[in-house]
């Protein structure tokens, strides 16, 4: 009906095509407003509104206990790599693992915090096509928190298992997986995810904060608008928030509600994955470097051995209404972000399409 083709972007990527409806109903005159939502003061009732439900409904999705904040940030997932240490560190010692580029970019930047961050296990060895396990980890007795990227967006992977790290608050970047299952946030000191993944359009970051974790002694040096204290106390209005990601945020939490909340997302999200690795691990041509155990459901690489084959693969997907399916410049080869929004039906496509492409191309 609209010529709309399946996005395999890894971020931003695509939206329920309920949402997209629904937004564009509203486009012009938000519930009767006289305006949109783009042009609405986030100080007027409407708005209040939107950003109460937004939060009411991410606390219900996600069973997020009482003890916790939301907030609703700018600065993306990059920006927290910042703000976590800059809120979190008391000591100056925390624990971080690497399990690939997103989680290596956070390390990097809590460097420049303290010179007592700790790298408490990487798989950078083997090509981060794995998850290290309880025992490996190298973690400090009373760090500040560990951090860790509970789904590795560029490598595929996902942490099987949460870690154990006793009474040290656990932080996950959770951009690439967010609301694509049921997670006990309990286990977590605090949460952080760019939107543009699975949740809204590019420019919202929600961070989801154990009270106790928010502290106002913070160096002076901290940026107001990167206080976790300052944001809380102020229900993320602080300053001008990402308004309209805000509404959409909503909007796809009104439609995970509507499926049947994040066990049937994490259902369907299974069944996409399944048929794409059940391929995968047939196959003759394409392979995936992933441990079985540490597969990513939202992010799968794969990759023939000819880079000549990978290169025909793209352009030929591209011209049959699979977009982006290019994998990472750092790793080559292909990756087919099948994030919520995905629908079966684009997954079934692919793995038709690249049994097809195997058989002329063997
Ligand atoms: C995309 C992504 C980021 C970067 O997010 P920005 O919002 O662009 O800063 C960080 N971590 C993970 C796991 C990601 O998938």
């Amino acid at each position: 009906m609209y010529d709309r083709i399946y996005n395999f972007s890894a971020g931003p990527s695509m939206l329920p095509l309920a949402v997209l409806e629904k937004s564009r109903d509203d486009l012009m005159n938000y519930g009767g407003s006289g305006m949109s939502v783009m042009e609405m003061s986030h100080r007027s009732k409407v708005y209040d509104a939107i950003i109460k439900d937004a939060e009411a409904l991410l606390r219900e999705v996600m069973e997020i206990p009482e003890n916790y904040k939301v907030l609703f940030l700018q600065g993306g997932a990059s920006m927290q790599f910042a703000s976590v240490p800059m809120n979190l560190l008391r000591t100056g010692v925390a624990d971080y693992i690497v399990t690939g580029q997103f989680s290596g970019k956070a390390y990097k930047e809590a460097l420049k915090y303290s010179d007592k961050i700790n790298l408490a296990a990487t798989t950078k060895d083997e090509n981060f096509t794995r998850i290290p396990r309880q025992e490996e980890l190298k973690l400090t007795p009373n760090a500040d928190y560990v951090h860790i990227c509970f789904n590795n967006t560029i490598f595929g992977t996902k942490w099987d298992y949460i870690p154990d790290t006793g009474d040290v608050p656990l932080v996950a970047d959770m951009s690439s997986c967010i609301l694509s299952e049921p997670v006990d946030v309990s286990k977590f000191g605090l949460i952080y995810a760019g939107a543009q993944k699975n949740v809204a359009p590019a420019g919202l970051t929600i961070v989801i904060v154990r009270e106790d974790l928010i502290r106002d002694d913070l160096p002076a040096f901290v940026p107001t608008v990167c206080s976790y204290k300052v944001m809380a106390d102020n229900e993320s209005m602080y300053n001008t928030p990402p308004c309209w990601p805000i509404y959409i945020c909503k909007l796809v939490l009104e439609w995970i509600k509507e499926i049947g909340g994040l066990t049937a997302m994490k259902a369907m999200n299974e069944k996409k994955a399944k048929i794409l690795y059940d391929y995968l691990e047939g196959s003759k041509l394409f392979k995936n470097p992933v441990n079985p155990q540490c597969r990513s459901m939202m992010n799968v690489t794969f990759r023939a051995e000819d880079d000549e084959i990978n290169a025909k693969f793209v352009k030929e997907s591209g011209a049959n209404g699979m977009a982006n399916l290019k994998g990472h410049r750092s790793v080559g080869g292909m990756r087919a972000s099948i994030y919520n929004a995905m629908p079966y039906e684009g997954v079934e496509k692919l793995v038709n399409f690249l049994k097809e492409f195997e058989a002329a191309n063997m």
